[in-house]
C-alpha cells in the first residue's frame, strides 16, 4: 500500500473532477483570446498529439487554463441553450468534446507539477485550484444544462444506443445527481454552504495536523540516548535542533504515520517509548487539537450526505466504488481483521521470545512486549530469519535490464507488444526516455514515457499518468508516463535497484498497461478512469511477473559479470516479502476500519470534539482489531486521507486492499492456468485491461474472472492463511 498509489489517485480524481468533460480534438479551433504563440493554443502535430514539452513555458499555464475554462463554458453555454431537442449527440457527446484546450493544458498542468516543478508552477496552482474548482460546480449545478441530461436519462431505453453509449449518458446523469444537479435552488444553495464549510474545516485540519507533527517532535539532551542511530541520523537530529534554536541538543522529528522509522533502531528503550507516545498523542489536546474539526467535518459530512438523500456518507461514496455498499466493505474489513490480529500475535510471540531470551543471558529483568518496541524487535527477527542485506541483491538489478528485459519482456510474452526507444521526441528533462509501443501485428499502439530519477523539484513516491488518454471519439492512441524516484547514481555508474524498486517498477508499468490497452469510443471512460477500489488491481496483478521464473532469470543478472542471481539469495528475497505482514496488515484494517466507523454514521449520531477518543477506542474494539502492541496506522487526529481533503479518501481508505483482492485473485487465475503465456494475457487484455471504465468495474472482473472475488489468495500471498493455532495466543 504504497504512497505512490494514492499520490496517483489523488491526482487521477482531481483531474477527473476538474476537467470532467475535457477531452482532446481538433474540431474546435483554437480560443481566439489565448495568444497564438502559446503552444497549447492547438492541437499537437507531433506524432501521437505528443506534448510540444520543448515550447511549453511557466508563462503559458495560466492564460491557457484561463481560456480552456472560457472555452468550455462557453461550448457549454451553447448546449445548455440549444434550442433542438436534446439528443445524445448534441447534449451528451457534445459534453464530451467539450473542454479540449482545458483539458490539454491542465493534464500537462498537473502531469508536471508533480514530476519537474518549480515555484511558477506551483504559485499557479495555489491560484487556479478553486477557480477551477468552482468551474466544475459551473457545469455541474447548470440547471438548463441538466435538463436535457435528465430528459436523455428518461427515455434512454428508446433512444437505441449501443452499450458504450447507455453507460455515457448514465455515467454523466450520475455525475450531475451526485453533485447535487437534483436539488431545489434552496437545497443547491444548502450544498454550496456545506461544501464551503468542510472545505475550509478539512483544510484547517490539514494545518493542524502539520504544525502538531512539528511541535511533537521530541529534544534529546544526551547524544548517548541516540545510540543505534547512524551518524548521518544523528547528525540530522542534532541539525533539527539547530534550526529550532537548540544548539548542542538533538531533535527527532515526526513522520505523519503512527510508527516512525528511528523505533527500528533506538537501543534505548525509554527514548523509543517517549517518541512513540509522542507520536500517538499528537492532535489529541493543546494548540494543535484536531478533535473538534474532526467532530465539524464527520457532522458536516452526514449532513450533506442526508440532503442528497443517501444514509450516510460512507453510502454517497461507496454507491460510485466497486464495493457498492458499505455492507460489502465491513464484510470484507471483518474477514481479514482475525485473519491479520492472529498472524500479528504470532509476530509478537516470536518477539517476546528473544526479548526473554536476550534479558536471561544479560541477566537483566524481561518485559513485556509494547508497540514502542515492534520495530526494534521485528528487526532482529528478520535478521536472523532471512539473513541478507540489500548490497547482496542490488548488482542483479541494473536498472535497464529490469526494465527492458524484466518489465517489457513479460508483456512482451504476455501480450506480443514490442519496444522502440525514440529520441526524436521533446522530453520535460534529460533523463526522460520515451518508447514507441507495437502491438503483437506490428500495429502502432500508444507511447510509453520512463522517468526514472529522485529529484529536487519531484515529490516523493511512484506514479502513471497520461499525456493523452485514448479514444476512438478523437482517434486518439494513448501516451503514458512512469514516475519513479530512484537515487541516480554518480556519472558513468551503473542504476543498481533494490528489490522495493523492482516491484515498483512492475507495479507502475501495470498502471501504464491499463492505459495503452484502452479500446473506448469515449474519453471518460479512458483507460484508469475507474473507482478508486480498482485502479490498483492492474498495477498490483502486475507485480506478480517480477518474480516469475522465466521474467526473473531473464532480468536478474549480475551487471558486470552476467551471472544469474544465485537461487538461495533469491529465495530469501521471496521469504521475507511475507515477514511483518501481520502488523502490516492489522495496522492497515485498523485505520480502514476507523475511516468506515465515522463515515457510517446518521446524522445526530456523529460524536462531539470530547468523544473522540472513546469513539476510537469503541471503534477498534468491536472490530476486534484492538492488539495494544499494533496501534492504527493514523489515529485519528491525525487520519490526513481522510479529514483533510473534501473528498480525498474519506470512506474510502479501503481502497487499497479491496484492489488487492483482485488482483491477488486474478495472480491465483493465472498460476492455475499455465501462467506466463499469450492465450492468458490476451485473455486478460480482452476482458480487463481494455475496457478502462466502459462496463461497471464489477462487471468486467467477474467476467475475467468467472465469479464474485475472493479472498483466499490474498491471505495466502500476505501469508496471514493459518490464523486458528495462534489464537490461542
Ligand atoms: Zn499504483
Amino acid at each position: 500500500m504504497p504512497a505512490k498509489t494514492l499520490a496517483a489517485a489523488v491526482l487521477a480524481a482531481t483531474l477527473g473532477t476538474m476537467t470532467m468533460n475535457a477531452t482532446a480534438a481538433p474540431s474546435v479551433p483554437p480560443d481566439s483570446r489565448l495568444s497564438a504563440d502559446n503552444p497549447f493554443a492547438r492541437e499537437s502535430t507531433l506524432p501521437y498529439k505528443w506534448p510540444p514539452l520543448d515550447k511549453i513555458q511557466n508563462s503559458h499555464y495560466v492564460p491557457a487554463l484561463e481560456a480552456g475554462m472560457a472555452e468550455q463554458r462557453a461550448e457549454v453555454a451553447a448546449i445548455a441553450s440549444n434550442n433542438a431537442e436534446p439528443t445524445f449527440e448534441n447534449t451528451i457527446v457534445a459534453l464530451e468534446r467539450s473542454g479540449q484546450l482545458l483539458n490539454r493544458a491542465a493534464t500537462i498542468f498537473f502531469a508536471l507539477s508533480s514530476s519537474n516543478t518549480n515555484p511558477d508552477i506551483e504559485k499557479a496552482q495555489t491560484e487556479m485550484a478553486p477557480k477551477l474548482s468552482a468551474h466544475s460546480d459551473s457545469i455541474y449545478l447548470d440547471p438548463a444544462l441538466f435538463a436535457r441530461v435528465k430528459r436523455l436519462y428518461e427515455q434512454r431505453q428508446s433512444l437505441k444506443l449501443d452499450p458504450e453509449s447507455l453507460r455515457l449518458l448514465e455515467r454523466y446523469h450520475t455525475n450531475f445527481v451526485r453533485a447535487g444537479a437534483n436539488l431545489s435552488e434552496a437545497q443547491k444553495k444548502e450544498l454550496r454552504a456545506l461544501n464551503e464549510k468542510i472545505s475550509s474545516i478539512t483544510t484547517e485540519f490539514r494545518q493542524l495536523v502539520l504544525k502538531g507533527d512539528n511541535a511533537a517532535a521530541i529534544v534529546i539532551d544526551d547524544r548517548a540516548e541516540l545510540d543505534g542511530l547512524s551518524d548521518a541520523q544523528i547528525a540530522t537530529a542534532a541539525e533539527a535542533a539547530k534550526s529550532r534554536g537548540l544548539e548542542g541538543k538533538w531533535v527527532l522529528t515526526l513522520l505523519n504515520t503512527t510508527g516512525q522509522p528511528a523505533l527500528a533502531q533506538l537501543k534505548n528503550r525509554s527514548v523509543r517509548e517517549r517518541l512513540y507516545k509522542a507520536s500517538i498523542g499528537r492532535g489529541w489536546g493543546g494548540e494543535f487539537a484536531t478533535t473538534k474539526a474532526i467532530a465539524e467535518i464527520v457532522k458536516l459530512r452526514a449532513d450533506r450526505a442526508k440532503l442528497l438523500g443517501y444514509p450516510n456518507h460512507a453510502a454517497y461514496v461507496l454507491e460510485d466504488e466497486t464495493a457498492l455498499t458499505a455492507d460489502a466493505v465491513n464484510s470484507m474489513l471483518h474477514q481479514l481483521a482475525p485473519a491479520a490480529v492472529a498472524n500479528a500475535k504470532r509476530e509478537a510471540a516470536d518477539m517476546q521470545k528473544l526479548i526473554d531470551e536476550q534479558a536471561k543471558a544479560n541477566g537483566t529483568p524481561s518485559f513485556k512486549l509494547e508497540a514502542w518496541d515492534w520495530d526494534f524487535y521485528a528487526e532482529q527477527v528478520r535478521a536472523k530469519k532471512f539473513a541478507y542485506d540489500e548490497a547482496q541483491v542490488r548488482p542483479y538489478f541494473e536498472m535497464n535490464r529490469v526494465l527492458v528485459d524484466g518489465v517489457l519482456f513479460a508483456a512482451q510474452e504476455l501480450y506480443g507488444l514490442k519496444f522502440k526507444e525514440r529520441k526524436d521526441l521533446p522530453v520535460y528533462q534529460e533523463d526522460v526516455r520515451v518508447f514507441e509501443v507495437f502491438d503483437h501485428d506490428g500495429a502502432q499502439l500508444g507511447m510509453f514515457l520512463f522517468d526514472p530519477y529522485a529529484r529536487s523539484n519531484k515529490r516523493g513516491g511512484a506514479w502513471m499518468n497520461s499525456f493523452v488518454e485514448q479514444s476512438r471519439l478523437f482517434g486518439n492512441k494513448p501516451v503514458v508516463t512512469n514516475t519513479l524516484n530512484i537515487p541516480k547514481p554518480p556519472a558513468g555508474q551503473p542504476t543498481l535497484l533494490t528489490w522495493d524498486e523492482v516491484i515498483t517498477a512492475f507495479h507502475e508499468f501495470g498502471h501504464a498497461l491499463h492505459g495503452l490497452f484502452s479500446d473506448v469510443q469515449y474519453p471518460q471512460f479512458a483507460g484508469t478512469s475507474v473507482p478508486r477500489d480498482f485502479v490498483e488491481y492492474p498495477s498490483q496483478y502486475n507485480e506478480m511477473w517480477a518474480t516469475e521464473p522465466r521474467v526473473l532469470a531473464n532480468y536478474a543478472k549480475h551487471h558486470q559479470t552476467g551471472a544469474a542471481m544465485p537461487k538461495e539469495l533469491m529465495d530469501k528475497v521471496l521469504a521475507a516479502q511475507k515477514f511483518n505482514q501481520g502488523y502490516a496488515t492489522t495496522e492497515y484494517l485498523a485505520a480502514a476500519i476507523l475511516d468506515q466507523s465515522y463515515h457510517q454514521l446518521a446524522p445526530g449520531k456523529t460524536p462531539s470534539a470530547g468523544e473522540i477518543a472513546a469513539f476510537e477506542a469503541d471503534a477498534l474494539k468491536a472490530a476486534q482489531i484492538d492488539f495494544g502492541p499494533v496501534p492504527p496506522r493514523y489515529r485519528s487526529t491525525y487520519f490526513l486521507h481522510i479529514f483533510s481533503n473534501p473528498i480525498g479518501y474519506s470512506a474510502g481508505y479501503y481502497a487499497y486492499i479491496w484492489s488487492e483482492v483482485l488482483a491477488r485473485d486474478t495472480e491465483h487465475w493465472f498460476k492455475t492456468h499455465g501462467g506466463l503465456k499469450r492465450e492468458n494475457g490476451d485473455l486478460l487484455r480482452a476482458k480487463v485491461l481494455s475496457k478502462g471504465f466502459s462496463a461497471d468495474a464489477l462487471t468486467i472482473f467477474r467476467d475475467f474472472y468467472g465469479k464474485a472475488p475472493e479472498i483466499g489468495p490474498l491471505l495466502e500471498a500476505r501469508g496471514l492463511t493459518g490464523g486458528a493455532e495462534a489464537t490461542a495466543n
